[in-house]
């Protein structure tokens, strides 16, 4: 499946609930979601009733748009999810969530995922003092994520760490914004991740 390239706030709307694909965007009265919270070409909130097909496809695209990731990567994510001892849709949701750029993230490092990604890529992000550049990268516990010391002093850095050094990081993680550093405390269990996803309709898509 192609990336899609749109505006990003229509696949709010496409998928019925605020995604945060555009940082601070997302929690202001700008969100598009928030003015017409309804499927783009619908009038109202007359959104047909869905299969039960439709349902699980729907959840699959939420949550691989929530975190950014082509369809090929994701449907392995569920492989290896299947392959792990425990439960299914837990393990997959928790080895989106432990990805590096995800981290970056929920540290506060990024006002989005697709921000973090691309601090990722273009090498502004160290994972235990060495560069990591694969936003896919899988955290684990105990390793510290900080901000390359040059890239610190860049203003568009800066901004994000102030806009976001107010807010609290998850438990899984602890954060010192003064040194652009954070340690993954533990791996994310499953109530740290979005209450609202229904991984089991995703674990359902993929057993048809
Ligand atoms: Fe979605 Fe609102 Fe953010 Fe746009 S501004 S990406 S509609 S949450």
């Amino acid at each position: 499946m192609a990336k899609y390239t749109g505006p990003k706030c229509k696949l709010c709307r496409r998928e019925g609930g605020k995604l945060y694909l555009k940082g601070e965007r997302c929690y202001s009265d700008k969100c598009a979601f928030e003015r017409r919270p309804y499927a783009p070409g619908e009038q109202g909130d007359s959104r047909r009733k869905q299969s039960e097909y439709g349902q699980q496809l729907r959840e699959k695209q939420k949550v691989r748009r929530i975190y950014g990731i082509m369809e090929k990567q994701f449907s392995n994510y569920f492989s290896r999810a299947a392959q792990q001892r425990g439960v299914t849709g837990e393990n997959f949701l928790k080895l989106l969530e432990s990805r590096l750029d995800n981290t970056v993230f929920r540290m506060g490092f990024a006002t989005s995922r697709a921000q973090a990604r691309q601090f990722v890529l273009h090498g502004h992000i160290y994972v235990e003092g060495r560069k990591v550049n694969i936003p896919s990268y899988q955290v684990s516990e105990g390793e510290t994520i900080s901000i390359k010391d040059s890239s610190r002093k860049k203003n568009f850095i800066k901004d994000v760490l102030e806009v976001n050094e107010e807010k609290t990081p998850p438990e899984w993680l602890s954060v010192d914004f003064d040194k652009a550093e954070g340690t993954v405390v533990s791996l994310p269990e499953r109530d740290d991740i979005d209450q609202h996803i229904n991984e089991q309709l995703i674990v359902e898509y993929y057993s048809l």
